[in-house]
């Protein structure tokens, strides 16, 4: 078989820049090696978080660009996949204020409230010091929005294959020589180009590109927790650390929004590294016994002894910013952590740039050494 492009990996990443590469007329194979929905890899579940407000204004504008992504998506397949609620961030003042300098470059509107303004508003939280609303913020329908981007990217062409593992992408020959990229059913196909979006198994395929920085993959538990009026609205929230926020586990944030399941809450990044093709992810039960303290205190609009544990999977890089960058035929999406499901459509606007028009990538993203730095301040 013979293709423009093939992408290895059919969560949001992989999908998105299947259906991307697809609407610009190009051939696409995908191939996933689990079933649709599967739990193994990052882009499951009911929801994520969709905001702008990050300290760096190169990522406030990809939020932007992904905005208007998702929307050309709920209009191509006349589902809402993104709903909004507006986002709040309270806690350590420094951290908050940033963000809101970003916004305020940015042009995203977004407001600065008093601790008891928000709760008037939001009863079901606690807030911290410093709060900061913006209103283009809520929740992403992940589940449906990954199966969303499957369907769509076959409706314009692209082949959809699922259940089926990529063994090896190899390049072939020199400079246009495009890759050859093996199945574990034992076919090989041939492409001009690759696009690997593995999420955790990324260094498994990408092992002969160089400058591919060091991907630390931690399995991560967030809860739901059920509210106490389901009528209530919740906006989606970031609480961060250091002013009255002082838990060992909260020590790079909390995060939390609304969903069909419930009030779902996280520990930002403190999860232990994992191989992700570990069978089991057995609950970590002092973590679960943290959020529901946590919950006990500062969320009094849910029932804080009753929490469902999940598991999922942070891939990330040293300086915890993806990597967008393509290698001769080889294009690598890596490493979006926590964070980067929200970025989907842009990130997929930004493979196709480098895969079909040779635009040189954002040097945030690029291959090459990253400097390591701790998740203080970091993009989340
Ligand atoms: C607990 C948690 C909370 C999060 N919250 C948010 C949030 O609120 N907002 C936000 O924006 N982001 C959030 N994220 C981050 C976001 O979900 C991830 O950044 C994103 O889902 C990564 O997508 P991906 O496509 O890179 O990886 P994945 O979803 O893991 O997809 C990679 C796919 O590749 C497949 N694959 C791997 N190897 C092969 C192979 N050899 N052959 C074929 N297929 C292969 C895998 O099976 C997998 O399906 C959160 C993540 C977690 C874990």
């Amino acid at each position: 078989m013979s293709v423009d492009v093939v992408v290895v990996g059919g969560g949001v990443m992989g999908a998105a820049t299947a259906w991307e590469v697809a609407r610009r007329g190009t051939s696409v194979l995908l191939v996933e090696q689990h079933a649709p929905g599967h739990q193994r890899g990052s882009s499951h579940g009911a929801s994520r978080i969709f905001r702008h407000a990050y300290a760096q204004v190169g990522y406030v504008e990809l939020a932007r660009r992904a905005l208007a992504g998702w929307r050309e998506l709920e209009a191509e397949t006349g589902r809402e996949l993104l709903t909004l609620t507006g986002a709040v961030d309270h806690g350590d003042p420094v951290a908050v204020t940033a963000l809101q300098t970003a916004l305020g470059e940015a042009a995203v509107p977004c407001e600065v409230l008093t601790p008891s303004e928000a709760s008037a508003r939001w009863p079901g939280l606690r807030f911290d010091t410093t709060v900061l609303f913006h209103p283009a913020a809520g929740r992403l329908h992940a589940d449906a929005a990954v199966r969303a981007l499957h369907g769509a990217a076959g409706r314009r062409g692209a082949e959809v294959r699922l259940g089926t593992a990529v063994t090896s992408v190899t390049e072939v020959g020199g400079d246009g020589g495009g890759v050859r990229v093996r199945l574990a059913s034992g076919e090989e196909v041939t492409a001009g180009a690759a696009v690997v979006a593995a999420g955790p198994w990324a260094s498994r395929l990408l092992g002969g590109v160089g400058g591919l920085p060091a991907l630390r993959v931690t399995v991560e538990q967030p809860a739901h927790f059920q509210p106490t009026d389901d009528a209530a609205a919740w906006p989606s929230f970031i609480h961060h650390p250091g002013a009255l926020l002082t838990m060992a586990r909260a020590a790079h944030g909390v995060y939390g929004l609304a969903d069909a399941e419930g009030v779902k809450v996280g520990f930002h990044g403190v999860g232990p590294e994992i191989d992700p093709d570990r069978a089991e992810r057995p609950i970590d039960a002092a973590a679960l016994d943290d959020l529901r303290r946590y919950a006990e205190t500062w969320l009094p609009g849910v029932m804080s002894t009753r929490a469902v544990p999940l598991t999922c999977l942070y891939t990330t890089t040293p300086d915890h910013d993806p990597v967008i960058d393509r290698s001769g035929a080889v294009t690598v999406l890596a490493g979006f952590s926590g964070h980067g499901f929200k970025f989907g459509p842009a990130v997929a606007a930004l493979a196709a740039d480098l895969i079909l028009d040779g635009v040189a990538p954002d040097p945030t993203f690029a291959l090459g050494p990253r400097t390591p730095r701790s998740e203080e301040g970091m993009p989340r």
